[in-house]
């Protein structure tokens, strides 16, 4: 590989479960393939029902006789911090796998995603010995607290697009509270998640607290969302399969859910904003991970003064936008995942558009001899109820919208099913206060945008799904709360 990087040896590529590498049960594999070329770079266990069935005995085990949940909050702590310097150890190698997996830039990696990951780690492991219950006030001679515990073993869920910022956003707060878990990874990003596990087991975390079933939706996702010894589900991907995650918990055991789920996000830049300021943030805010990204400001509205000057410089500046190999320092963009169906997904919505009527003013067309690459789009005239403006597309498609008021632009802009996040850029502080009340949406961002952090919670609003991560409150769904009350003196009251 150029750029003085190695192919790494692909080192992990069975299942984990209680602590081993084991082959699935049936058997079977599932190729994974390099975005770049479409080759298959290795054969991935196939983990199905009877896997799900075993991590989860593993699991079960740990919580309920292991000393994870068991042990102080400050010494899983420390195991975590460990765990966060073994990944600084790595990063290299790490960083490679997501590059050569989904295409994501080798220098974000291991710049951005995984600094951010070793991140949430330190910070949840942090909290671990903060979480505590409360003395209650109660009427009569009782004394009354509850305790905080840990909810039990735990399944997640984890889309392709941040292999490890995913795996970290639900396994982080769920260690830090004492549960044991079951990741399921996307299929077409299995190989950080499994050496995640790896370096999991050599910080001290015990066997069966943290297992990865890598294998596909139908058959190992549901096999964890309809599991009746696993007590909660954390899930991020399409808004489709987190309603049948949501089905599965209700047929099951009624486990409470988490989901984070598409969105549709706007990004509303008044006419007092610097142009090129904000020409830069929206080609970032949309185009940045190939489109590949649930918060991507996929709809930008631009008061009507700006409006053309706007435009303008927006196309000027796709130029700038390098599309090319993810190992590449100079290149912005990599080729989408490989997911044919998904890859054809965006170049469908891009043939929509222009059949809606909206004009391409910008790219529009797959790039590059081999591989899965898109050009960074950019759609004009386009309007509110057509379906690039309302559908997610999951990819580089900015479609450009004017408007003239402030209210107009709150209508436009809570005008969707989602309320993932939003962005507003402007100087003048009244309207940034008036938009950040008005927009219904679990972030906003004024004058920034995608601005993430271990302490801020995260999570949508309307149908993009409920529950947060990030955040203290995230700690709160892999915890529940037991209430003990204690007589304190003889009293008719038994
Ligand atoms: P997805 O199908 O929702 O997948 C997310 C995770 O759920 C994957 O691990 C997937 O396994 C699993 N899954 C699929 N079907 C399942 C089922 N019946 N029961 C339990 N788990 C199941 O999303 P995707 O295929 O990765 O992408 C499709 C679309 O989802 C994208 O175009 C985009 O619009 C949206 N998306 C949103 C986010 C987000 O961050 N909110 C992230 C990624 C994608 P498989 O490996 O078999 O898919
Ligand atoms: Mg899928």
């Amino acid at each position: 590989m150029a750029w003085g990087l190695k192919m790494p040896e692909i080192k992990f590529t069975k299942l984990f479960i209680n602590g081993s590498f084991v082959d699935a049960v049936s058997g079977k594999t599932f190729a994974t393939t390099d975005p770049r070329s479409g080759e298959v770079i290795t054969m991935v266990a196939e983990g199905e029902k009877d896997d799900v069935d075993l991590a989860v005995k593993a699991a079960r085990e740990a919580f309920d006789h292991g000393q994870w949940p068991r042990m102080s909050g400050f010494q899983r702590g420390q195991i975590m911090i460990k765990f966060a310097d073994l990944i600084d150890q790595h990063i290299e190698e790490l960083a490679t796998l997501d590059s050569l997996e989904v295409g994501k830039l080798f220098s974000h990696n291991k710049l951005a995603d995984i600094p951010s990951a070793t991140r949430m780690l330190r910070y949840f492991a942090g909290a671990a010995d903060k979480i505590h219950g409360e003395t209650l006030k109660m009427g009569g001679p009782f004394h009354g607290y509850t305790l905080k515990e840990p909810i039990g073993v735990v399944g997640h869920i984890i889309p392709w697009n941040f292999p490890t910022v995913m795996f970290f956003f639900k396994v982080s707060p769920a260690l830090a509270a004492g549960c044991a878990m079951v990741v399921k990874p996307a299929e077409q990003s299995s190989l950080s998640a499994l050496y995640y596990a790896f370096l999991a087991k050599q910080a001290g975390i015990p066997d069966g607290v943290l297992n990865v079933v890598t294998g596909f939706g139908p058959t190992a996702g549901a096999a964890i969302a309809s599991h009746m010894d696993i007590n909660q589900v954390s899930f991020t991907g399409s808004t489709e399969v987190g309603r049948l995650i949501m089905e599965a918990a209700a047929r099951s055991n009624l486990k409470p859910v988490s989901l984070e789920l598409g969105g549709k996000s706007p990004l509303i830049i008044f006419d007092d904003a610097d142009i090129n300021m904000a020409v830069k943030l929206a080609q970032r805010a949309v185009f940045y991970n190939k489109g590949e990204v649930c918060v991507a400001a996929s709809r930008i509205y631009v008061q009507e003064g700006i409006y053309d000057d706007f435009m303008k410089k927006a196309v000027e500046t796709v130029g700038d936008w390098i599309v090319g190999d993810p190992f590449d320092p100079h290149v912005h963009q990599g080729p989408q995942v490989v997911d044919k169906e998904q890859f054809e997904k965006v170049l469908r919505y891009i043939e929509h558009g222009k059949r809606e009527g909206a004009t391409i003013v910008a790219g529009g067309k797959p790039c590059g001899e081999n591989g899965y690459y898109i050009e960074p789009t950019i759609f004009v005239d386009v309007k509110e109820d057509m379906v690039i403006a309302k559908e997610e597309i999951f990819g580089p498609v900015m479609s450009l919208m004017k408007f003239k008021t402030m209210e107009e632009a709150i209508e436009k802009a809570n005008n969707t099913r989602y309320g993932l996040a939003a962005g507003v850029v402007t100087k003048n502080l009244d309207i940034a206060n008036r938009m950040a009340r008005s927009i219904h949406a679990g972030s906003i961002w004024i004058n920034c945008y995608f601005a993430f952090d271990s302490d801020c919670p995260f999570g949508g609003f309307k149908m993009s799904g409920f529950g947060k991560d990030l955040g203290m409150h995230s700690i709160e769904k892999y915890l529940q709360v037991k209430s003990v009350v204690t007589r304190l003196h003889d009293s008719p009251w038994l």
